[in-house]
């Protein structure tokens, strides 16, 4: 299976526009000849995760890009898996850069809101990578802390992101030789922790400043199971080509 996960961000500002967004996406798929062995989730922002939901009748899975450790209470501001379950949220992005840098999410946290994902059957997509200057091993760290307590079980229903940080949003992008390092080391460093028939079964996907020219290079030649995609999932055309260059 080759993923593409749509990370929208703070985007678009409407409900209008995201229901627009969610058309254009639909439609351009059924406009796929076919389109077997692809995955395509959108994960907007929590305000249109209903509006969003309605594509999810043309096989289109809806995800969230946060999520937090309890299921209910006081806590302010915050949205649960268990909310996520309800709405059909399928896919949960946890621990990606923005969140680890803006909002202070540290490895405690992050491992406890993979926990709650993985309790109300949701995949996550745990998002790791390096800053720039730093060695690959840092996301040794990230993938130990983050997988505390997780089950054998539990992590082969998960999909790890590896997204160098400088290569967000900045168009630049890691070398496919440098993105295949770093799918064999996140693997290596699973396999040390559980096996290595655990490691296989977790897809590892690239995500950086990806688009239709560069996507298939990182499947083929890095052999990434797929993409998380931020700019490039707010443009359908784009988004839609980058489909139509996998399958
Ligand atoms: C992301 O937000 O995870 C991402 C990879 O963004 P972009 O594709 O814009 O670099």
């Amino acid at each position: 299976m080759i993923y593409l996960i749509a990370n929208w961000k703070m985007n678009p500002t409407s409900q209008a526009e995201a229901k627009k967004l969610t058309k254009e996406v639909v439609s351009g798929l059924g406009r796929l000849k076919k389109r077997t062995g692809t995955e395509v989730v959108l994960c907007p922002p929590f305000s249109y995760l209903q509006i969003v939901g309605t594509a999810l009748k043309s096989g289109v899975k809806l995800g969230a890009q946060n999520t937090y450790i309890k299921d209910s209470g006081a806590y302010t501001g915050e949205v649960s898996s268990k909310m996520l379950q309800d709405l059909k949220c399928e896919y949960v992005i946890v621990g990606h850069s923005e969140r680890r840098n803006y909002f202070n999410e540290d490895s405690e946290l992050i491992n406890g809101k993979l926990k709650s994902v993985l309790k109300h059957k949701i995949t996550p997509v745990l998002a790791v990578g390096e800053k720039e200057g730093e060695s690959i091993s840092v996301i040794k760290k990230q993938v130990i802390d983050a997988f505390e307590g997780i089950t054998p079980g539990q992590v082969k229903k998960m999909v790890i992101a590896y997204e160098p940080i400088w290569a967000i949003g900045t168009g630049k992008v890691a070398s496919t030789d440098d993105a295949m390092s770093a799918r064999i080391f996140i693997q290596k460093t699973l396999s040390d922790l559980y096996s290595k028939n655990t490691a296989e079964s977790v897809p590892v996907i690239y995500g950086g400043s990806t688009n239709s020219k560069n996507i298939s290079s990182f499947i083929i030649d890095a052999g990434m199971m797929g993409a998380l995609v931020g700019g490039s999932s707010l443009n359908p055309k784009e988004f839609i080509k980058m489909i139509e260059q996998i399958i």
